[in-house]
């Protein structure tokens, strides 16, 4: 059994904000490729309910990604915290889509066509170059995207593991953390937040000047989503929410 790292104990009292990919799930070739192991969206819904509502989905993907994976009704911020939506399905932040995306987007097809391995994810607010089949073009596609993206300040490109984030500046996950935090049921709690990614730096420095805590997989997890399913296991049993089986 993999042992969990010396690692608080969650509490009853936190709110907690968790990033899919490489979080929550382990990387797969494509994003929708990824495994979810069966035990784990029960364990988020009884962690939910232990901490009143007070959990959240940060992540890059799509909404409708997010609740395909997990099942509908948990509180998202989705595609960097473009979209937030409460738990009862409330739509907290909608920003407006970014019309340039759709210009890069006809090039980047092709691009990504004419290499194998390689994929283009097309989403409302962005768009994510993904290369983890074929390593070999991360720097073709990276210098192409920046050219095509370089007559447009206001689109920021962001490595991330395995591929290329680009999207419209002025959202990131540690406003959407902020956010949540500012409205019930996650007001007045101490947030805790877990992610993996350049993408999820923001939202870790905005729990930690919260008064919480951000944790990283690599530095906190050894870079194992499996210790952060088992510290979240075992946060919930020692606190007295239910059997995690
Ligand atoms: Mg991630």
């Amino acid at each position: 059994m993999i042992q969990c790292l010396p690692l608080p104990a969650l509490s009853r009292d936190c709110a907690l904000f968790l990033d899919i990919d490489g979080t929550l799930l382990d990387f797969s070739l494509s994003p929708d490729r990824v495994f979810v192991p069966p035990e784990l969206p029960p364990l988020l819904r009884r962690l939910e309910a232990w901490l009143g509502g007070a959990l959240a989905l940060l992540s890059g993907r799509k909404l409708a990604d997010i609740d395909a994976l997990f099942g509908p009704g948990f509180a998202a911020g989705a595609e960097h915290g473009a979209l937030l939506r409460a738990a009862n399905g409330e739509m907290i932040v909608e920003t407006s889509p970014n019309s340039t995306l759709a210009v890069l987007a006809a090039p980047l097809r092709e691009a990504v066509a004419a290499r194998p391995g390689t994929l283009l994810e097309e989403k409302s607010f962005g768009l994510t170059l993904h290369w983890r089949a074929a390593p070999a073009m991360a720097g073709e596609l990276t210098v192409l995207a920046g050219k095509l993206a370089a007559p447009h300040p206001e689109l920021l490109l962001l490595s991330a593991h395995e591929a290329l984030e680009i999207r419209p500046r002025g959202t990131d996950k540690g406003a959407a953390l902020e956010t949540f935090m500012s409205r019930q049921p996650f007001a007045g709690r101490r947030p805790i937040f877990v992610g993996d990614d350049v993408t999820d730096e923001p939202a870790i420095a905005s729990a930690s000047a919260m008064g919480g805590l951000g944790l990283h997989v690599a530095r906190d997890f050894g870079g194992a989503t499996q210790i952060v399913r088992t510290w979240l296991a075992e946060s919930l049993e020692q606190g007295g929410g239910g059997a995690t089986a």
